[in-house]
């Protein structure tokens, strides 16, 4: 099938055609991103035909079979893809709420594609859906039922598309039916999320009613005391949305190094800047927690997976993770290690 996957963003289109009828490593034809929607391109619609045109000559003539659409929240309606109709994609924007930088865009590329190919089957996959298996334990926050209940508050978990298909492939690698394997996977990117993976399984994960919660990431606090951000709530005089900004854009890696980009802060590290050595430190620590308690979670992990920028392409931060977990049994050959860097 010849299949066009979008990502529909408030300001960019990202796209990808992959012809599938061909082996995985040779199934992407092309991809390819429009930005500043909003300022130069008006619209979705717009933002859909300067794809379109940029996608003529690929096809040369060949039809797209269907559109696969990612979507970042689809909470407890959506656990898995799902066929799009007007009704879904409104269900789609009435998520919006937990998702306000996300949702609204999907919606609105939803509809300029269905608009554009009123005839193509059109499919929303969810960052949500893996982990829709969490059991109660995994995904409920202690707060009033009440509150909990009147907007929607627990722990969804995000990047569950990722996380989907790095177990399967790991378990295919080591000859274990997907569903008796059990691991822990590590997506570390500029955002990042690690999950416990059991019985092929999401059964719990870092990120949680947004992907703010969890592991430090390059713009994002990850974890922290509710309290503090109260008091700097209260003494700075921010409102909420800025507060949002400070933990989500201001934060993480930036905050603590001066860069988001994990290579410029290993470089730093090794150069001696004590703040970017702590700011690795900190954020294999954090890390290495999670680790040891998913561990323990799936009841003893068959494999750690690394997946996404930092996980594929970084063997010095691998190697900060891995050097943290001997006491898990992990014993690493560092020349292996070391060649993905
Ligand atoms: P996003 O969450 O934006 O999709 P990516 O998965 O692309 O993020 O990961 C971005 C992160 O990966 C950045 O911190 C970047 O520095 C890091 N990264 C990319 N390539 C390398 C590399 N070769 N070595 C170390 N870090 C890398």
């Amino acid at each position: 099938m010849l299949i066009l996957v979008v990502n529909a963003g408030s300001s960019s289109l990202k796209y990808q055609v992959r012809d599938t009828s061909l082996p995985e490593a040779e199934q992407m034809l092309t991809s390819g991103l429009v930005e500043n929607i909003g300022t130069d391109v008006p619209n979705h619609e717009v933002a859909f035909d300067i794809m379109s045109e940029k996608l003529e000559p690929v096809l040369a003539g060949r039809e797209l079979q269907a559109v696969g659409h990612r979507v970042v929240q689809g909470a407890e309606k959506f656990t898995h893809p799902t066929l799009l109709t007007e009704e879904v994609v409104q269900q789609i924007d009435d998520l919006s709420p937990l998702a306000p930088l996300h949702n609204p865009a999907h919606a609105q590329g939803m509809r300029a594609a269905m608009h554009k190919w009123p005839s193509l089957p059109q499919v929303a996959i969810f960052d949500t859906a893996f982990h829709s298996t969490m059991p109660e334990e995994a995904w409920r926050y202690a707060i009033p039922y009440d509150l909990a209940d009147k907007y929607s508050i627990r722990r969804y978990g995000f990047h569950g598309t990722s996380h989907e298909y790095v177990s399967h492939v790991a378990a295919d690698m080591l000859g274990i039916a997907r569903d008796e394997f059990n691991g822990i996977v590590a997506h570390l990117g500029n955002g990042a999320s690690v999950t416990a993976v059991k019985g092929g399984k999401s059964v719990d994960t870092s990120m949680g009613y947004t992907p703010l919660a969890g592991l430090i990431m390059g713009t994002r606090s990850g974890d922290i005391d509710p309290s503090a951000l109260t008091t700097i709530l209260i003494r700075e005089g921010i409102d909420g949305a800025r507060l949002d900004t400070i933990l989500n854009k201001e934060s993480g890696l930036l905050a603590l190094a001066g860069s988001n980009d994990m290579r410029k802060v290993v470089e730093a590290a090794q150069s001696g800047d004590e703040r970017a050595q702590l700011a690795l430190d900190m954020t294999s620590y954090r890390l290495m927690k999670y680790i040891g308690g998913y561990n323990l979670v799936v009841g003893g992990a068959q494999a750690l997976i690394f997946t996404a920028g930092i996980g594929e392409n970084s063997g010095d931060f691998r190697k900060l993770v891995l050097d943290r977990l001997g006491p898990l049994g992990i014993k690493y050959n560092e020349e292996e290690n070391a060649k993905r860097s």
